[in-house]
């Protein structure tokens, strides 16, 4: 275990990064995120960090500050104590790296002693160890989620870092007792064709006993990735980009399948992340999918009911009253709000969607990207025959 930080990047070199890249706190689906240390080693071939202009950062270094950094973060207009869902150091390093650690425990740290009981989300596929454990047990009100990104993708061009080391950690840190702090299995990302064969799947659901809950998802694969992909000869895993993730509708079933296979006691299976987070802190889904409740099928009886029992539409004006906070949110028109979710227009981004989503628990839709039915929220590759 490091003690080192990371290096301070200069101002000037800090001013040059792209505009992206320079926002350290930037709402997400799964929440509000911190990103002060930026740059990663681990050359995943479809890294995130490829759509902030952030490919060629591959030593960790930090914008600012840790004190600075966290000042920013519950400062923000979005931030609300206790209750928004937090990241640290989700989409240009891992949190886990030697140097990169020390920021982690400086924020949770920082967090926990101002009292804050907000969930913090920490993805990592890298070195956790028992004195990690321990440092992360010691926190008293933070709500600590590990998520262990597994994809069993084997070849070493698209994924270079060996999976066997976030499945040790992911043993480690839920073996280790007692704890707070909760861990998902989160198996990603999957890709008709690399990982999905029996073998793959049968091995994933085996490694599931390994953590509270586990989550699937595919993969995000944006222009700026299959640029990469096709400039590096790699084999292209679709034809077309997409905004939203790739879960193919027969690979969900397969999955399914795979999953059902387990001991009736295994740890459950979901399909979006704030749902196993959720659940594994024995709490209703912050990001409100009860509402699109075919997502729900797979759902543990407790769960779904904590989750009914908040499951409450917000009215126009109550959507209204929250957006007038943020100035971007100015233009925003409700069109509608059913008992699935509120569908809104004239967002200038998704971030103040997400504030929204997560200030009421209930899902918000943007009317320019319809979700499907069915599809989950998902890109349409693979689901040519749902129903619109
Ligand atoms: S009941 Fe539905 S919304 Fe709630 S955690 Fe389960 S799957 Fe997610």
């Amino acid at each position: 275990m490091s003690s080192a930080f990371v290096p301070l990047l200069p101002k000037e070199a800090v001013a040059a990064l792209p505009q992206r890249a320079r926002e350290v706190v930037e709402y997400r689906k799964s929440g509000l995120s911190l990103n002060h240390v930026q740059g990663c080693p681990l050359g995943c071939a479809y890294c995130i960090r490829h759509t902030y202009g952030l490919w060629d950062a591959d030593r960790p270094r930090a914008l600012m500050s840790d004190d600075e950094a966290v000042e920013q973060l519950v400062s923000h207009r979005y931030f609300r104590p206790h209750d928004t869902p937090l990241q640290v150091f989700n989409r240009a390093t891992d949190p886990f790296l030697p140097g990169v650690r020390s920021h982690l425990f400086a924020v949770l740290e920082d967090l926990d002693r101002r009292g804050l009981t907000n969930p913090v989300l920490v993805i990592t596929r890298g070195h956790v160890d028992v004195r990690d454990c321990e440092q992360l047990n010691a926190l008293k009100h933070v709500k600590v989620t590990l998520l262990f990104t597994y994809s069993g993708i084997d070849d070493k061009r698209i994924e270079p870092h060996p999976s066997g080391i976030a499945v040790r950690s992911m043993r480690l840190a839920t073996t280790y007792g007692p704890r707070r702090y909760r861990t998902i299995f989160y198996w990603r990302p999957l890709v008709p064709g690399v990982n999905d064969t029996a073998a793959h799947l049968a091995r994933a659901a085996g490694l599931s006993k390994w953590a509270d809950a586990t989550v699937f998802t595919g993969l995000f694969y944006r222009d700026e990735i299959a640029d990469y992909y096709r400039a590096n000869g790699l084999p292209e895993p679709y034809q077309e980009t997409t905004r939203r993730k790739i879960v193919p509708e027969t690979l969900e079933e397969r999955i399914l399948a795979a999953f059902a296979r387990r001991p009736s006691n295994a740890p459950p299976l979901f399909r979006k992340t704030s749902c196993a987070v959720s659940y594994a802190h024995g709490l209703p889904d912050y990001n409100g999918h009860y509402g699109i409740n075919e997502l729900c099928d797979i759902c543990p009886a407790a769960q779904l009911d904590r989750c009914a029992q908040v499951h409450r539409a917000p009215t126009v004006s109550q959507l209204q009253e929250a957006a007038a906070v943020l100035p971007e949110a100015a233009g925003m028109r409700v069109i509608k709000v059913t008992e699935r979710a509120a569908q809104v227009e004239g967002l200038p981004s998704e971030q103040p969607r997400y504030y929204l989503q997560h200030r009421f628990g209930f899902q918000v839709h943007d009317a320019a990207h319809p979700h499907r039915q069915r599809r989950h929220g998902r890109a349409e590759i693979g689901w040519e025959n749902a129903n619109g």
